[in-house]
């Protein structure tokens, strides 16, 4: 039961949001579960088919527009519509909203990797016909969406379907949330539509990028059947004749772009169609078990005595699986590829949210997102001119390719600390696999490059480095002055720098690096001396971190008497009146502290926690895993539970209100978090790997893997006990709650927890 996602009725207030809950994707291609025959006019669906970074560029317009604000954003695009498959049973048109719904059921399956729904229809006038809808997207074939049909008409009937492919498509826009795309729908034409050999070809090209898509497809049906085909503006239809009985098709859709596949995406996708011509749906069903198999041998979560919980983990590893890029072009969008919310944009929450669950399941997939950042070093380098810099890189708060997209700079490109997060996860990479060629190729660079940006942002003060004028994690409160997260992890942004400099420098293999950029030794001294002087404040009173220089100054928002309709508070308060109170959009300090624990005393991680808790809205889905994981860390076992259950089905409920617009794959991430560094008390340091695991109450047991500097290791909490496995590579000390514990292959270690 936890391994598929059911809904046994046809909702239609939930059409939207099941749309982005029902969505398949495998990191290059994604399409909602939108109804392959169509909706109505009263019941609207937001259609969409996109590819990871395939994306268009739009103006900015603004009223104002002052110095080095973006003129440009970037935008992912609906590309060309395969989905859409009409059916009509002798004349009628089957349609879920026109005649009666007898028998509604449907399902994701995350362990096979497909979708489908199960119906049993009757027309206005009687005509019943059963049928089943079977999609997958799979994950050996990165251009490959599947459909495959059966209907079943209970009397005889003549069949008609009609398959089309549309590359007459707009995306989405919502004027009233800036979470969503408030204009610029259509940004892409059509240049080629045609069918051939029975194949139907569209291409289309987006507007300023000239980026170019290519759809073939093509359909198989197994019964004696007539066929036409029809081309009218950039819309290709097949039509298919079937008398009598049962019958099964399936259409294969091959979707390639000139991101990846060169110009000619048409020979591309045709040659591409040609080798799948073998190919029969349960045969692609079978690579794809195959897949996904593999992945849940090392990635799955085994919870024992909570089926929603267990069903919110699979579901979130899953979408998070389907979203991830794995080419070097491409990255993790806020949402995906399950809607268009946050326009396909990447931003911190790949790093500190979503990184770490691939690094320590999938090293491979986590590479690729340090790699995909790697290559828009440039555009950072850029940007950081631009910003006044005359060095380093300034990673871009939001985008695709590199170009800085946010247009509101105060809770947008003043988030400079995304660049310590992006070196974060590089060092985290390095102390998880040890991969000392990643290191010297590209690590030392970005490290080298963002600890320049610090030295250039910051000023030297009474002894003190001070960084001014920046947005930390809580949107909130921007544009502030030493900002506690920002302070901390530039602090070892350029420490790290330092030390990276001069363990290659040792080993004679920084030459080429230090003339490609530039590099002084003097510049190395001074970032271990900003690193070393970094100001983190701490305010006597509380006895905590200040989140900045003034914020404890202001008056405390009085979240107790807001009422519940006015959450989240950024629909409802110009950011100002926001900016002026204690009051969190999201975790900030508390993050910090659990990033960088050793940067603290228990006692202030303690004090900040319940300080900050009491002031934090969560409205940003990024917030709940951190709590939880904090709450964990300081023994507050009811509070990580909590935050917990809110991670692990905040898409699934719909809790945040907004899954229409795409699933919280950030949230998603800290669902895992919570589980591996809350509950099981993971942390990777440069002295080894930690863990100090305490189950929560209400489980029998937790079980997961590890990988850690090529090893796998298994990890079972129960009530009392944990055990550890070595199943693969050498010996390895690790900590248990402070304790060295020497895994060996083969040999089960089971300790006591302690409480
Ligand atoms: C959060 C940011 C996050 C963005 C995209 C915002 O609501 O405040 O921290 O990066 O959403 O998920």
């Amino acid at each position: 039961m936890t391994w598929k996602i059911t809904k046994s009725q046809l909702d239609n207030e939930q059409l939207l949001i099941n749309e982005s809950l029902l969505s398949l994707g495998n990191g290059y291609l994604g399409v909602r579960g939108n109804f392959e025959e169509g909706y109505n006019e009263e019941f609207k669906s937001i259609r969409g088919t996109y590819i990871n970074a395939f994306h268009d560029e739009t103006e900015i317009s603004y009223g104002e527009k002052l110095h080095a604000f973006p003129d440009k954003q970037q935008k992912l695009v609906n590309v060309i519509d395969a989905q859409t498959v009409e059916i009509y049973i002798d004349g009628e048109r089957f349609s879920l909203f026109d005649g009666e719904v007898v028998n509604f059921e449907r399902h994701l399956h995350m362990d096979k990797g497909f979708a489908e729904r199960i119906i049993h229809w009757k027309s206005k006038t009687g005509k019943e016909a059963k049928l089943h809808f079977r999609r997958l997207i799979s994950f050996v074939r990165r251009e490959v969406l599947a459909i495959d049909v059966k209907v079943e008409p209970l009397q005889e009937s003549e069949v008609k379907i009609v398959s089309t492919v549309n590359g007459d498509v707009t995306n989405f826009v919502d004027k009233n949330d800036p979470r969503v795309a408030s204009g610029h729908a259509k940004r892409l034409h059509v240049i080629d539509a045609r069918s051939e050999e029975k194949t139907s070809i569209v291409k289309n090209q987006t507007y300023a990028t000239e980026l170019k898509v290519a759809c073939a497809s093509k359909t198989t049906v197994d019964a004696d059947h007539t066929y036409e085909s029809h081309v009218n503006d950039g819309l290709v239809s097949e039509t298919y004749l079937i008398n009598g009985d049962a019958l099964q098709f399936t259409k294969l859709n091959v979707y390639t772009d000139s991101l990846r596949h060169g110009e000619d995406v048409t020979k591309a996708g045709l040659s591409i169609l040609n080798e799948l011509k073998a190919m029969s749906f349960d045969s692609l069903l079978e690579e794809q078990q195959q897949y996904l198999n593999n992945f849940w041998a090392t990635s799955d979560i085994v919870i024992d005595g909570d089926q929603e919980l267990q069903e919110g983990i699979r579901f979130n590893l899953f979408h998070l699986l389907q979203s991830v890029g794995k080419d070097p072009r491409s990255n993790i969008a806020a949402k995906g590829l399950s809607g268009e919310g946050y326009e396909g944009h990447y931003f911190w929450d790949t790093e500190i949210y979503i990184f770490p669950v691939f690094l320590m399941t999938n090293p491979e997939i986590a590479k690729n997102l340090l790699l995909h950042r790697y290559s828009i070093l440039d555009s950072a380098r850029q940007r950081a001119r631009e910003m006044g810099h005359t060095k380093g890189a300034l990673f871009p708060w939001r985008t695709i390719t590199g170009q800085e997209s946010s247009a509101y700079f105060p809770a947008g490109t003043a988030q400079y600390h995304i660049s310590a997060d992006i070196a974060y996860s590089y060092i985290q990479y390095y102390l998880t696999t040890k991969d000392e060629q990643f290191l010297k190729d590209y690590m030392a660079e970005v490290l080298f490059e963002t600890a320049r940006l610090w030295v250039d942002t910051g000023h030297f003060m009474d002894g003190q480095f001070r960084i001014d004028d920046v947005t930390g994690p809580d949107e909130y409160t921007c544009v502030v002055n030493n900002n506690y997260y920002t302070n901390v992890m530039a602090k070892h942004n350029l420490l790290w720098a330092a030390k990276v400099y001069r363990k290659l420098n040792e080993s004679g293999g920084l030459e080429s690096l230090s003339e490609k950029i530039g590099l002084t030794t003097e510049e190395v001294d001074e970032w271990e001396k900003a690193g070393e002087q970094m100001y983190l404040p701490y305010d006597e009173n509380h006895l905590i971190h200040a989140q900045d220089d003034s914020f404890l100054q202001k008056k405390r928002w009085d979240l107790e008497n807001t009422p519940k309709e006015e959450f989240p508070l950024l629909l409802n308060y110009h950011p100002l009146t926001l900016y002026r109170y204690q009051v969190c959009k999201q975790a900030d300090t508390v993050l910090a502290n659990f990033l960088l624990e050793d940067e603290s005393d228990l006692d202030t991680i303690k004090k900040s926690y319940d300080y900050y808790e009491s002031i934090t809205t969560h409205d940003s889905s990024l917030s709940y895993c951190v709590f939880s994981i904090m709450a964990s860390k300081i023994g507050y076992q009811e509070k990580a539970y909590d935050y917990f259950n809110k991670t692990a089905r905040l898409d699934i409920d719909n809790t945040h209100g907004n899954t229409r617009d795409g699933l919280h794959m950030a949230n998603m991430g800290g669902t895992w978090m919570a589980i591996v560094y809350g509950f099981a008390g993971l942390r990777v340091k440069e002295s080894g790997l930690y863990l100090d695991p305490k189950l929560p109450k209400e489980w029998k047991s937790l079980q997961f893997h590890l990988n850690y500097q090529d090893r796998l290791i298994k990890i079972h909490l129960e009530e009392n006990n944990v055990s550890y496995q070595l199943i693969e590579g050498d010996s390895l000390e690790i900590k248990h709650s402070g304790e060295s514990l020497l895994l060996e292959k083969g040999k089960e270690v089971r300790n006591e927890i302690s409480i």
